[in-house]
């Protein structure tokens, strides 16, 4: 979609295998992959005989069944949720009952703004409104366990409860889907709001972590610099998008064709609705016009500053 960002798709680990990344975090795929989830979400078990357990996945028996066995004679202590889409939270019931742990976040899944009259959460059967965590982390919450403290990073913009977890005294952070080392996630209303998500990059950015381990692929490595170049490479969409409408009024459809060349047609959908957010963005902005509230069927139009 993109070649300003060096994106790195090598990730072999297969479905079931729990492996041992760095001292003290494991991480364990479930095999659910597809065009917005990669390989599939990977779970992460975080200490050794007191674990916390993150993004325990989709309900998937098989990868329910590899996480309870992974864990096996340890106490889970913690059931940390990213954030509420569905190949992320689901699970998280099952192994509270089977391990009695509880469950930290934010849920149910909400949306970033209200709905406008008529219009349907365009990705709905991506939400988990079933998620009710036990205890809900604001920014800065400390969790912990002999042998590890997590603190709560709140970073929405994919979803509005969307929040990553940093490990104190080691460079890492569990990043869910706000940042991934094989493509940039969708940020696709209502779920997610672009200038939410531009915030939680800033932040991120202002941060120490420079290894991120996130919801599917690979790690992230260098991650300062990566989220630098995800801040250009979303102003560089934003440019295009201006320089699009610079041309006269468009629409959405108008804009995808001529943003991104050679989009998996799957993914067509999700753009439109990632060129939505930016459009939402420039409005509340005031550099584009648009009659009533931005929508996925507006047309759009540059305001020219007057003077
Ligand atoms: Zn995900």
């Amino acid at each position: 979609m993109s070649d300003d960002i060096p994106f790195d798709k090598s990730f072999d680990l297969p479905p079931g295998r729990v492996e041992e990344v760095m001292p003290g975090v494991r991480r364990l795929l479930c095999n659910n992959p597809g065009p917005f989830t990669f390989k599939g979400t990977v779970t992460y078990i975080v200490g050794r005989d007191q674990v916390a357990i993150i993004d325990p996945g989709p309900i998937d028996e098989a990868h329910i069944a590899a996480l309870l066995d992974a864990v096996r004679g340890e106490t889970v202590t913690h059931i940390l949720v990213t954030h509420t889409h569905r190949d992320h939270s689901p699970a998280a019931a099952s192994i509270k009952a089977a391990t009695g742990a509880k469950t930290y976040g934010e849920g149910p899944h909400r949306a970033a703004r209200a709905l406008h009259i008529g219009e349907m959460p365009p990705l709905d059967s991506s939400g988990d409104r079933d998620f009710h965590p036990d205890i809900v982390l604001p920014d800065g919450e400390v969790v912990s366990s002999p042998g590890w403290r997590l603190e709560a990073v709140t970073t929405p913009g994919h979803t509005a409860n969307h929040i990553a977890f940093a490990l104190e005294g080691t460079p890492v952070l569990f990043c869910g889907d706000h940042v991934m080392a094989w493509s940039t996630p969708v940020v696709a209303p209502p779920d997610g709001a672009m200038s939410d998500y531009m915030a939680s990059l800033e932040k991120l950015g202002r941060r120490a972590e420079t290894l991120y381990f996130p919801g599917h692929g690979g790690a992230v490595r260098d991650a300062p610099r990566f989220v630098q170049l995800y801040i250009a490479h979303r102003k560089a969409r934003e440019a295009s998008i201006l320089r699009r409408l610079a041309t006269g009024e468009t629409d959405i459809p108008a804009l995808v064709r001529s943003i991104y060349i050679g989009l998996d047609p799957r993914l067509t959908k999700a753009a439109g609705l990632s060129v939505l957010a930016h459009l939402e963005d420039l409005t509340a902005r005031g550099l584009v016009a648009t009659a009533g509230t931005p929508s996925i069927e507006g047309r759009y139009r540059l305001v020219v500053a007057a003077g």
